[in-house]
């Protein structure tokens, strides 16, 4: 597995354009792009090499949705970039460390991702992310 770059630190919360606010009214960054990606939708603000994702629920019922009740908003995951995202879990399951799926799931603006599950990682999740090609 290779690791590339950190892709982006992931942040839960409960409406993209009002937190985005915070990203660039305090700061000068962009929210450069939305994406949907199944029950979630997502907003990137690029920051050198890396992105601040803004993560929200699109149903009250959704598993961010929940999270964020529960947690509150805030940093909810850091995302790094590799190579072969496929490869990348067959190394880690030979290791044994657990993951929240056995194969790539979509992404992101066409990303395969799959997540290293938080108990095995010490409070943190973890999100390993390959890009298509020229993203
Ligand atoms: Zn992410």
């Amino acid at each position: 597995m290779k690791i590339k770059r950190l892709a982006h630190i992931g942040v839960a919360v409960k409406d993209i354009a009002e937190v985005a606010k915070v990203y660039t009214e305090f700061l000068p960054l962009e929210l450069a792009s939305t994406s949907d990606v199944g029950e979630l939708k997502t907003g990137f603000l690029p920051v050198g090499d890396t992105s601040i994702e803004l993560v929200m629920s699109t149903t009250p019922e959704g598993i961010m949705a929940k999270y964020v009740e529960k947690k509150g908003e805030g940093v909810h995951h850091l995302a790094f970039e590799v190579d072969d995202v496929a490869q990348a879990i067959e190394e880690l399951k030979a290791k044994g460390v657990p993951l929240t799926s056995d194969a790539p799931r979509p992404g992101a603006h066409g990303s395969k991702v799959v997540f290293i599950h938080p108990k095995a990682t010490r409070g943190v999740l973890i999100e390993l992310v390959e890009y298509a090609q020229g993203h």
